[in-house]
């Protein structure tokens, strides 16, 4: 989409909505998610590959979906507890961020960072349509936006790899694989 730095421009916003109460845990949402991204698609599913992920605490009566969102280079300062309902939340437990002091959103292979892309491409973000608890509800709306630019999926991945490795070792190893190509 060609920009002008500076200029409003009208943007769709795509939210899911999340009603907790009606979550039951059964994660199809992570099932579709990692099928849908899948290469090729629909060749496998691994929830550990979803972009979303369910927090369940069955005894606890706990099922939580959190949306993975943008990749972050340095791990949050100081970090917070949540009690709601007399139901206490783990530090990291709402944080949508792909971070390095965890695990979660990071592609199992190669430590990639994931964030979740409304299913780009679809009418209807799949995890909406499986979740059968309509505990998932997709909206829209149009706001006006002060323009910027924002880094493409393929920038985000780059950034972290150059995070981990150094980017004199990333420019190596991307001339190497030009030179195989
Ligand atoms: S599909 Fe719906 S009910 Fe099942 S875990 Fe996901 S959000 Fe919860
Ligand atoms: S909207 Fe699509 S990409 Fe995002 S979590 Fe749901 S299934 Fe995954």
């Amino acid at each position: 989409m060609d920009t002008v730095n500076g200029e409003k421009k009208k943007k769709i916003i795509k939210t899911i909505k999340i009603d907790v109460d009606k979550c039951n845990g059964c994660r199809a949402c992570e099932v579709i998610c990692s099928a849908f991204h899948a290469e090729p698609k629909y060749s496998s599913n691994n929830p550990a590959r979803s972009r979303i992920k369910v927090i369940r605490d069955p005894l606890r009566d706990i099922y939580i979906p959190v949306y993975a969102g943008e990749y972050t280079v340095a791990e949050c300062a100081g970090r917070d507890k949540y009690i709601i309902d007399g139901k206490e939340y783990d530090e990291c437990a709402f944080c949508r961020a792909s971070c390095p002091s965890r695990e979660d959103f990071k592609e199992p292979d190669s430590g990639l960072p994931l964030k979740c892309d409304m299913c780009e491409g679809e009418d209807e973000p799949l995890c909406v349509k499986w979740c059968l608890a309509d505990a998932l509800i997709y909206e829209e709306r149009e706001e006006e936006v002060e323009e910027e630019e924002t880094l493409e999926e393929l920038e985000v991945g780059l950034e972290s790899l150059a995070s981990k490795y150094g980017l004199q070792e990333l420019k190596e190893a991307l001339a190497r694989l030009s030179q195989q190509g």
